[in-house]
């Protein structure tokens, strides 16, 4: 499907939709796969049935932008000493207890204002931030923050034009979804940084009530099947997944399915929200992980024991690294396509009818 780039705020179509026969519509997009009724939106919050159709809400909106090395995403085996630009939106498909981005992540606060026609989020056109990134010295953009699945029509565009410029793209995920998101972004982005969590359901299914391990796993293979460069990283969390059966369970999966040489990268855990209550992850626990992937065969294991999730939290504001003053990137966003009215209210009217 061609799709027509919008030059300011709009919702845009969900590109993996399919019309269910009991009247729903059912987002292909990740792995909740939702099926959605007039008015309902997703688990991430992001994509909202109207009369049938489903639509992104959170195109060409930008929570954080940063810039700076390939390895703090981390990505350390495809174009090293290079600089990325990087770039999230609002909402996730996981609700992670540890999550230090909660208000981007989860952006509940964010989307609901984008449906209510009330939001002063920055809209960023595909071509604005190809642009920032070649500006800022920036040879790639990488889509991070939150899950980039469930902004995938944003996603898809930026890469091909981003690729277009020459630059490359890396996507940092927590591989819960669908094989045709996987193959609809494959031709299109150059690396997959992805989250290795667990190897039990449960801890799965503390965090997303629907993900599995087999489910996870398989993306990350699926992505490198499709040739996708992908690198592995598992923050290491106290009481959760901190024992020397899950970090040889995990280098012989590395091992076994992406290849000794497949780069793992091992994190800290730094308290927060509902895991407040646990201590940071000890260094002792990180090198025993090496330890033990090493054992098993890996030969690129790389351990921070000052780097936990990829963060946002510190960023600059998006106007910072735009050329365009800031009033005009904040103005209020009201979908363009007015089909809603003059009011500009997008979605609440729909949802007190969707009943
Ligand atoms: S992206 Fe995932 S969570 Fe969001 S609506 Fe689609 S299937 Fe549901
Ligand atoms: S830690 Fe990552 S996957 Fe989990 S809720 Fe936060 S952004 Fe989403």
């Amino acid at each position: 499907m061609k799709t027509q780039i919008p030059e300011t705020y709009q919702l845009v179509e969900t590109r993996l939709q399919e019309h269910m026969p009991d009247g729903t519509t059912r987002c292909n997009l990740c792995l909740w796969r939702c099926r959605l009724r007039h008015g309902q939106r997703g688990f991430c919050q992001t994509h909202v049935n109207r009369n049938g159709t489903l639509y992104n809400l959170s195109y060409g909106i930008l929570s954080a932008i940063d810039v700076g090395p390939i390895e703090d995403k981390p990505v350390r085996h495809f174009r090293p000493g290079s600089r990325v630009m990087s770039v999230g939106s609002y909402g996730c498909n996981f609700r992670c207890g540890g999550c230090h981005n909660l208000e981007i992540s989860w952006g509940v606060e964010a989307l609901d204002e984008l449906a209510r026609g009330q939001s002063h989020a920055a809209y960023v056109t595909p071509a604005q931030l190809v642009e920032a990134a070649q500006q800022h010295g920036a040879e790639g953009i990488a889509f991070t923050y939150s899950e980039p699945a469930v902004w995938l029509e944003y996603v898809l565009d930026v890469a091909q034009l981003a690729r277009a410029c020459g630059l490359y793209t890396v996507y940092v995920s927590n591989s819960f979804v669908t094989d045709e998101a996987l193959e609809l972004i494959a031709p299109h982005i150059d690396v997959l940084c992805s989250d290795v969590k667990s190897m039990q359901d449960s801890f799965y299914a503390e965090i997303c009530g629907k993900a599995t391990v087999e489910q996870v796993l398989a993306s990350i293979e699926k992505a490198h099947k499709l040739g996708i460069h992908v690198e592995t990283r598992t923050n290491i969390i106290p009481g959760k997944n901190d024992n020397v059966d899950t970090y040889r369970r995990i280098a012989e999966w590395i091992r076994e399915h992406l290849g000794a040489d497949s780069p793992w990268h091992i994190t800290r855990f730094f308290p927060a929200y509902k895991l407040e209550n646990l201590p940071m992850t000890p260094a002792e626990s990180m090198w025993q992980a090496r330890d033990i992937a090493e054992q098993v065969g890996l030969s690129r294991v790389y351990v921070y024991d000052d780097k936990g999730c990829d963060c946002a939290d510190s960023n600059l504001p998006v106007a910072e690294y735009l050329d365009a003053d800031s009033v005009a990137i904040h103005k209020q966003k009201q979908c363009a396509a007015s089909c809603c009215g003059e009011s500009g209210v997008l979605i609440k009217k729909y949802e007190r009818d969707a009943g």
